[in-house]
């Protein structure tokens, strides 16, 4: 049986963050996902310029490899049907990556040994180790399966039928010459429609060749209905061509602040979507998978070698000191009548400085939250 420092399940951005950190300090790491890489991940694909700063990643090298990184220097943004805000800025403030491509670079680069195609039919602790489908052992495990997260499963934290699930869909195809001509969406500034009963928003997202298309709801009823009704609105208002051969998917995740899964436990840690840290208000996931990647990896080397739940608790403390209160933030939604919100949010998201400070800068861009360090590089280590 095979042996390793840290076994991480899930070769996302989060299980590839938190191998990369753990790598470059020298531990043992294996990765195993039950898909073979590339592969793809239902999301509309943007990332903030912090993401690229704390792993280190020099975005004009991903470029020359091929592969897509739409610069986004501007944003649209309305509730369907209100006057728009057009916002714009001098240097971009995020990118669109395309997560066939993205995922599969991250995680070839964290330097961990991958066991891919590789479904979890077992996890069981025996002594002080955690042994998988009785063929790999490992001190410590990092759950990073997304939200259906088996080690969250094993651990009986997953109770799909109550969490307060963000529902969302997306299509992302590349547009042929007379579709691009056709298609009013600038690359560089994606477009944002919040819905009428702010529940959600949907967007329209062009990078290179290709265009994402999507809708995400805190309200997982009809949402098929509701993206429907949203492409038809894009339609008619000659947003894009109709008839765009949009082959819709959908997954689910919870959102910062809502979930309840615990963070750490005996010798294990959840990270990114198996924990729920997406940003309560932009749906944001990746930024916070990568970021509680790196925080999991860097109480692991702290702990050196000593994985008891004592040890991993500075990992919720560094949870919380970056993201705020697991439970009950202010949430603009729910501390203002949903009625009175709706008389005024017309108004707001077509007010250009509303829009560019609060929607943009604060919730989505999170301007003001400088990226994590970079970790040091240290000498080769193995765990006592
Ligand atoms: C429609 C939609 C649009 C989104 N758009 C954005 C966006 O533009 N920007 C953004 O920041 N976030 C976005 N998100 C959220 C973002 O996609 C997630 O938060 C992010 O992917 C979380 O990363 P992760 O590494 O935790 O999980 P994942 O990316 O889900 O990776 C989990 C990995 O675990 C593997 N796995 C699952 N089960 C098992 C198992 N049993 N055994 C082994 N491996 C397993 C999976 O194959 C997968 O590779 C969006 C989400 C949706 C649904």
């Amino acid at each position: 049986m095979a042996a390793c420092d840290v076994l991480i399940v899930g070769g996302g951005p989060a299980g590839s963050s938190c191998a990369w950190w753990l790598r470059r300090a020298g531990l043992d790491v294996v990765v195993c996902d039950r898909r073979t890489f590339p592969r793809d991940k239902i999301c509309a694909g943007w990332i903030t310029p912090q993401v690229l700063a704390a792993l280190g990643l020099d975005l004009t090298a991903y470029a020359a490899a091929g592969l897509t990184a739409q610069a986004i220097r501007g944003f649209r943004i309305s509730r369907v049907g209100d006057a728009e805000s057009h916002v714009r800025y001098p240097t971009p403030v995020s990118y669109g990556i395309r997560r066939c491509e993205f995922d599969d670079y991250l995680l070839r680069r964290s330097g961990a040994r991958l066991q891919l195609g590789h479904q979890v039919d077992s996890l069981r602790r025996e002594g002080s180790e955690w042994v998988l489908n009785a063929d790999i052992r490992a001190r410590v495990l990092v759950g990073a399966g997304g939200h259906f997260c088996p080690v969250a499963q094993m651990l009986g934290v997953l109770r799909t039928a109550s969490e307060p699930i963000v529902a969302a869909q997306e299509a992302e195809f590349p547009l042929s010459r007379e579709q691009e001509q056709a298609c009013r969406v600038e690359p560089e500034v994606p477009e944002l429609f919040f819905t009428r009963d702010l529940k959600g928003y949907g967007w329209v997202f062009r990078k290179g060749a290709y265009i994402n298309i999507g809708l995400g709801r805190q309200d997982t009823h009809q949402l098929s209905d509701h993206v429907a009704q949203f492409v038809n609105f894009l339609e008619r208002r000659g947003t894009i061509p109709a008839g765009l051969p949009a082959k819709f998917r959908g997954h689910a995740y919870l959102l910062y602040g809502e979930a309840q899964r615990p963070l750490y436990g005996d010798a294990v840690l959840l990270i990114g979507d198996a924990a729920g840290l997406a940003y309560g208000r932009s749906g944001e996931g990746i930024r916070p998978a990568i970021e509680s990647g790196l925080l999991a990896a860097q109480t692991i080397l702290e702990a050196n070698g000593r994985y008891g739940s004592d040890a991993l608790a500075p990992y919720e403390q560094r949870v919380v000191a970056r993201f705020g209160p697991r439970r009950g933030g202010v949430n603009v939604w729910r501390v203002f009548p949903r009625a009175l919100l709706q008389t005024v949010a017309g108004k707001l998201f077509g007010n250009a400085r509303f829009a560019r400070h609060v929607v943009l800068d604060r919730w989505f861009l999170h301007a003001h939250q400088p990226p994590l360090p970079m970790p040091p590089r240290r000498a080769q280590r193995i765990p006592a």
